[in-house]
């Protein structure tokens, strides 16, 4: 109630002590003896008195004046840099009358409007992390299909720079007929729209765009995920359930028919019966060979096959499974040839487990191998495979086999390594194996945090190789 009145009661104060002062000083100078019943002795105290009251009404005038321009203009660049977006500085109060208050409001409203610009900001910058970050692709156009922002993860998909994408039109941008259709649908309907959309064969999208309208913009938002990695799983699972029921439905087939033959009187006759038995015999072993692959592959996947890992040689990685194929490779009249540098550095192997994966390397190449050819093995010493920072530190030895065979067309190479992954070309050959040979391989080597693959020309022949970390201790053991 009080400070209802406070700045009026301050305003009077300065005026009534002026007058309080010339009052006083106007009876000081008519009860000096000198001006008792002078008139001209009034007049001049009046006038001295007049004088004083206007000189001090202009000195307040002027002061307070001063200090509103003051406040005023301290008040509009404030006003001007919170217009800009900077958070001003709160305006310090110079000033005890009616401007005071404004000032404060004025203050106050400053403070509210630093915090929600704080919050903006902080979740503009959690916005901008999230755009750039996910592995998301995310466009926004506006109603007429201009592009107005493109995160990091959608230039990618689409390959294009940031620069030339914002600005441009969806459909240039887009490039494909189902993802520009898509658009278009949702800008006809004004509903969201899903859709899988296969680009070449190497890119597998799911995009969805999602048109929105508020009080200040309309536009449609287009999300593109990457599902090809999903996709290729997908497809390595449904190709292996297919496979493994071929793989067994073959032999299966085979020992049934064999039985049947039997049973309709091929036992009577000892000489068929034997034949067709030893036939069914074969059959009976690619099953259980398949059977103890499948069992071995799933036993190194789920980790249930741990490594004993020791420092070895590499001649005694690739003796023992040369030995043990040598009677088949003279069957083919396929020259065996090892060749390795007089001083190799020992590598950290499971020994029986790295002549496993030898041995399906050299059979391989023996058995797409014509008669007359030969296949070579040698090793060499990298510094590193690229891998990780042990092998950068100790390097590795890659270990090559290499025939002039049949080769692995451009289209098959990447997927030899599959389980159950057969070239047409090996099917109707009909040279054995289940198709599994390389998958094991491709886990052990692995599981030694080394690296398979190979290098092929069709008709020309195909190269192997794999890498093994070198022994730390035994740096320089003789190979
Ligand atoms: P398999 O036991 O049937 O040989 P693998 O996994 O060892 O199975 O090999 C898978 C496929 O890779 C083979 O069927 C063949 O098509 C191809 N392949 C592997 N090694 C060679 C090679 N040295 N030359 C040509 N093709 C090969």
């Amino acid at each position: 109630m009080l400070s209802k009145y406070s700045a009026p009661l301050r305003n009077a104060l300065l005026p009534s002590l002026a007058v309080l002062l010339i009052m006083v000083g106007l009876r000081a100078s008519l009860s000096a003896p000198d001006c008792a019943g002078s008139t001209s002795c009034l007049d001049l105290a009046l006038a001295a008195a007049t004088a004083v009251l206007l000189l001090s009404l202009l000195v307040l005038a002027n002061f307070r004046s001063r200090h509103r321009r003051r406040t005023m203009t301290l008040l509009s660049a404030a006003a001007k840099r919170a217009a800009d977006g900077v958070p001003p500085a709160p305006v310090l109060v110079q000033d005890r009358s009616e401007l005071s208050e404004l000032t404060h409001d004025f203050n106050r409203m400053l403070e509210g409007f630093a915090s929600k610009l704080s919050d903006i900001s902080e979740e503009n910058k959690q916005l901008a992390v999230l755009s750039e970050y996910t592995t998301d692709g995310a466009l926004i156009t506006d109603e007429l299909g201009s592009v107005q922002f493109i995160n990091p993860a959608a230039t990618q998909l689409l390959n294009c720079s940031p620069a030339r994408a914002v600005g441009s039109q969806v459909a240039e941008l887009l490039r494909h007929h189902q993802l520009i259709e898509l658009w278009q649908t949702a800008r006809a309907s004004g509903r969201r729209q899903v859709q899988a959309v296969e680009i070449g064969s190497t890119l597998f999208l799911h995009a969805a765009v999602t048109p929105f309208s508020d009080a200040e913009a309309k536009g449609f938002l287009i999300i593109l995920q990457d599902l090809t990695h999903v996709r290729r799983l997908e497809t390595v699972r449904r190709d292996f359930i297919s496979n493994i029921s071929h793989e067994l439905r073959t032999p299966l087939a085979s020992v049934r028919a064999v039985i049947e033959t039997l049973q309709d009187g091929a036992l009577e006759e000892p000489d068929v019966a034997r034949r067709f038995l030893s036939h069914a015999e074969r059959e009976v072993d690619t099953l259980s060979q398949m059977v103890q692959e499948l069992m071995e592959l799933s036993r190194i996947e789920s980790g249930q096959a741990p490594l004993t890992l020791n420092p070895t040689t590499v001649s005694e990685l690739l003796l023992i499974p040369l030995d043990r194929l040598r009677s088949q490779a003279k069957r083919k009249k396929v020259d065996l040839i090892l060749d390795l540098p007089p001083a190799l550095p020992a590598v950290m192997a499971d020994a029986a487990r790295v002549q496993q994966v030898a041995t399906n390397l050299i059979h391989n190449a023996i058995k797409f191998s014509p008669a007359g050819s030969s296949v070579k093995l040698w090793a060499h010493v990298v510094q590193s495979d690229g891998r990780d920072d042990a092998d950068k530190e100790h390097g590795a030895v890659v270990i090559s086999v290499k025939d002039n065979g049949v080769g692995i067309s451009a289209e098959d190479l990447p997927r030899i390594f599959e389980r159950f992954f057969k070239s047409d070309r090996a099917r109707t050959r009909g040279s054995g194996g289940t198709g599994l040979g390389l998958a094991i391989a491709r886990h052990i080597v692995q599981a030694h945090g080394g690296r398979i693959w190979a290098v092929s020309k069709e008709g020309k022949g195909s190269t192997f190789m794999f890498t093994l970390p070198i022994a730390r201790q035994t740096t320089r053991a003789a190979s």
